[in-house]
């Protein structure tokens, strides 16, 4: 079956997945993952319309985009917690490299771009402890 493709930056593609929904879904995530080359400093959803051939009702598909991890000292990161806090329906925890020093906050109760509950991680160059 042919489907459309069409992401929320404007890319259009047309592509092929046999069988049902679940494969069309898996291959427009992959799209999604695969047409990303830029950086994010936030965890990031992204989004797609996938509407099949001849059809005028599609269904929307999203794929998130984790920040890379910043490089640490030889053994990599010792995340150690430093303060978690209550936001909305989730927490803020904060944390701290015992190597480098760096900073990690994961939100889990942060918002995407479209409004909807995401789970973001940021990195921060230095310890934001107050
Ligand atoms: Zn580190």
């Amino acid at each position: 079956m042919i489907y459309h493709y069409r992401d929320d930056d404007g890319l259009e593609e047309t592509f092929e997945a046999a069988g049902d929904a679940g494969e069309a879904t898996a291959t427009a995530r992959q799209m999604l993952l695969g047409g990303w080359h830029g950086t994010v400093t936030k965890t990031t959803r992204l989004w797609a319309d996938v509407t099949p051939e001849g059809e005028t009702l599609g269904w929307r598909v999203s794929a998130e985009i984790e920040p890379p991890e910043p490089a640490c000292a030889p053994g990599g990161h010792d995340w150690e917690e430093t303060s978690v806090q209550g936001n909305g329906g989730g927490v803020i925890v904060t944390s701290t490299c015992q190597r480098c020093g760096r900073g990690r906050i994961k939100n889990t109760w942060d918002h995407a771009s479209d409004g909807t509950i995401l789970e973001t991680v940021t990195y921060t160059e230095t310890c934001t402890e107050a």
